[in-house]
C-alpha cells in the first residue's frame, strides 16, 4: 500500500495549483514517521499574490445573489461526501488519527458546515428602521479578504468551518493550514473550485509562523480567524490590531468536567473518555480537569480504568483501531514531559504513562491538586487529571480558577443544579450530561484566554460580515443656515 500523498503542487492560488517558492516542508505519517509528501512553503511574494487575487475577485463574488453562492457550497458538500473515504484516508495520513474517527468526524463535519451555511446564508437580511417621514435600513455586508490560519488537530474541519461562513457572506479567504498537516486544505481548495467557486476566492498558502505572520499583516486582509494556542493567539491578535482587523480566536483550554455523585456513572465515564482520549486527546475543548465529588470518585476511577483497558491502540488505518499515534515526535515529547512532571509533583498515576515511540496511552492522574502543572497547563494529549471535591460551591470556584474559558461539562441527574452550575461556569461552550459534541447548529468558542468570537451557527455570520446603516431622506432637507 502506497503512502505517497504528494499533491499536484504545494499551494493553491487564484484558482490553480502553484508550487511554493519557499523552504521545503516535509509531511510525515505520524504512525510510521515516513515522509508521505514534500511541500514547499509560500514566499512572501506568493502570500501577497494570493491576497491580491482575493481582493480582485471578492467584489464580484459578493455581488452575486446569496443563493448563487449557496449553490457552490452545497455542491462542495456533496463532493466531499462522495469522496469521504479517500479524503478521510488522507486525513489519517496527515494527522495519524484513526480512520474510524476521520470517516465520521473530520470531513463529514466540514460538509455539514458547508451545507448549513449554504442554507442559512440566503436567509440573512437587514433591518428596516422607521423614523417618521424618513427611514433607515441596514445591510449585512462582506468584510472583504479574510485570513484563515489552522491548527493540526482537525485540519480539514477547521478549513471548512472557517471557509463556509466566510464564503457564504461574500468574503474571499486565504487559508494557511498548520505546517504539520498541510494536505486537507489543498483538497478543499480543489473541491471548491470544482464546485464552481471563482478563482481567487479560496486560496491556500503553506508555511510556518512567518508565513502566517505575513498573511495577517497583508494590507488586503480585513479579518483574521485563527485556531491555535494562546501564545500564538496573543501574537496574531496584536498583529491584527495594527490594521484594526476583525478577529476570531479559537484557542486552547483546560476545561473542567464536573461529576456530581448523583450522576449516571456509565455516562459520566463515557463522556470523560470522549473528553480526554478521542483524537489521542488532541482536542482544544477537552475536559482535562475532571472534578469528582467524593462518593463517586472511586467507582468512577474503577470503571474508567476498566473501560480504558479495552481500548485498541495501533495502526490508524486499521478500522478497529481506537487510539492512534501523537501527531509528531515533538508533541509526544511534550506530553511525556507533562506526565513526568505530574508524577514528580506527587499525583498518582492510575493508568497509562509515557508509552513508546509515537504512542502515548490513555493516562489518568488521581490525587492531583489545583496548583500542579498537570492541572493548570494545556497538555494537548491523552492525559486526564482527576480532582476531588466536596460541594457545588467549591466545584464552581475551582473549575473557574483558570485563565482559560473554552468549555465545561456537568454531570448530574439534578437538572436544576445542572443549569445553576452551568450558568456560573466561565466557559464559552458547555455541556450538561454530554461532552465534546459540537454540532454546526450550536455556537462554538471560548471566553477569557480561550478566545474571541464564535464558529458555527448563526453567530458565525456576524463574525464574517459587518453592518452598514443607510439613512434614507424622504423630503426637503432643512439646514439651519
Ligand atoms: P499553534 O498556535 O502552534 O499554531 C496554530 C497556527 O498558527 C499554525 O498554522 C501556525 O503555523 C500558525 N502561527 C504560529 N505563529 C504564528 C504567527 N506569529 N502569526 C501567524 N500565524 C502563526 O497551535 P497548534 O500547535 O497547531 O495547535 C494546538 C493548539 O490549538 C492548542 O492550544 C489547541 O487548544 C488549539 N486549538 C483550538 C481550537 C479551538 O477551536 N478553540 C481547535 C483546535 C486547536
Amino acid at each position: 500500500m502506497s503512502l505517497n500523498a504528494q499533491p499536484a503542487a504545494s499551494l493553491f492560488i487564484d484558482g490553480r495549483p502553484v508550487e511554493g517558492e519557499g523552504a521545503l516542508l516535509p509531511v510525515h505519517y505520524p504512525y510510521t514517521g515516513e515522509e508521505i509528501a514534500s511541500l514547499r512553503q509560500a514566499s512572501a511574494a506568493q502570500v501577497a499574490a494570493a491576497c491580491r487575487a482575493a481582493a480582485r475577485a471578492q467584489p464580484a463574488w459578493a455581488a452575486l445573489a446569496p443563493v448563487e453562492r449557496a449553490r457552490v457550497l452545497s455542491r462542495a458538500a456533496a463532493l466531499i461526501r462522495e469522496r469521504n473515504e479517500e479524503l478521510s484516508r488522507l486525513e489519517t495520513l496527515d494527522t495519524g488519527k484513526p480512520i474510524q474517527e476521520t470517516l465520521v468526524a473530520d470531513w463529514e463535519s466540514g460538509a455539514q458546515a458547508l451545507e448549513f451555511f449554504a442554507g442559512l446564508g440566503p436567509t440573512v437580511t437587514g433591518q428596516m428602521i422607521p423614523l417618521g417621514r424618513d427611514w433607515a435600513y441596514t445591510r449585512r455586508e462582506a468584510l472583504g479578504v479574510c485570513a484563515g490560519i489552522g491548527a493540526w488537530n482537525y485540519p480539514s474541519q477547521i478549513a471548512c468551518w472557517k471557509a463556509a461562513p466566510a464564503l457564504i457572506m461574500g468574503n474571499a479567504m486565504v487559508f494557511k493550514p498548520s505546517e504539520e498537516t498541510p494536505l486537507g486544505a489543498l483538497k478543499l481548495a480543489g473541491i471548491l473550485a470544482e464546485a464552481g467557486l471563482p478563482a481567487g476566492i479560496f486560496s491556500v498558502v503553506q508555511g510556518r509562523a512567518e508565513v502566517g505572520a505575513a498573511l495577517v499583516a497583508d494590507p488586503h486582509v480585513a479579518k483574521v480567524s485563527l485556531t491555535g494556542s494562546v501564545p500564538t493567539g496573543r501574537r496574531v491578535y496584536a498583529a491584527a490590531a495594527e490594521g484594526m482587523r476583525h478577529v476570531t480566536m479559537e484557542l486552547g483550554g483546560k476545561s473542567p468536567l464536573i461529576v456530581f455523585e448523583d450522576a449516571e456513572l456509565e455516562d459520566a465515564v463515557g463522556a470523560a473518555i470522549l473528553a480526554n482520549f478521542y483524537s489521542s486527546g488532541q482536542i482544544c475543548s477537552n475536559g482535562t480537569r475532571v472534578f469528582l465529588q467524593d462518593r463517586i470518585r472511586q467507582p468512577f476511577l474503577d470503571r474508567l480504568t476498566e473501560r480504558l483497558r479495552q481500548i485498541r491502540i495501533g495502526d490508524p488505518l486499521d478500522p478497529d483501531t481506537q487510539l492512534g499515534p501523537i501527531v509528531s515526535p515533538a508533541q509526544a515529547a511534550q506530553i511525556r514531559q507533562a506526565i513526568a512532571a505530574g508524577q514528580a509533583a506527587g499525583a498518582r498515576l492510575v493508568c497509562g504513562g509515557a508509552g513508546e515511540g509515537a504512542f502515548v496511552p490513555p493516562t489518568v492522574f488521581a490525587d492531583a491538586t489545583d496548583d500542579m502543572a498537570i492541572t493548570r497547563d494545556e497538555i494537548f494529549g491523552p492525559v486526564m487529571t482527576t480532582l476531588a471535591f466536596e460541594d457545588e460551591e467549591e466545584a464552581i470556584r475551582r473549575a473557574n480558577a483558570t485563565g482559560f474559558g473554552l468549555a465545561a461539562g456537568v454531570f448530574t441527574r439534578d437538572l436544576a443544579r445542572a443549569h445553576r452550575v452551568v450558568a456560573r461556569l466561565e466557559a464559552g461552550t458547555c455541556w450538561i450530561n454530554a461532552y465534546n459534541l459540537t454540532p454546526v447548529e450550536m455556537p462554538f468558542g471560548g471566553t477569557k484566554l480561550s478566545g474571541i468570537g464564535r464558529e458555527n451557527s448563526a453567530a458565525a455570520i456576524e463574525h464574517y460580515s459587518q453592518l452598514k446603516s443607510v439613512y434614507v431622506g424622504m423630503g426637503a432637507v432643512e439646514a439651519p443656515y
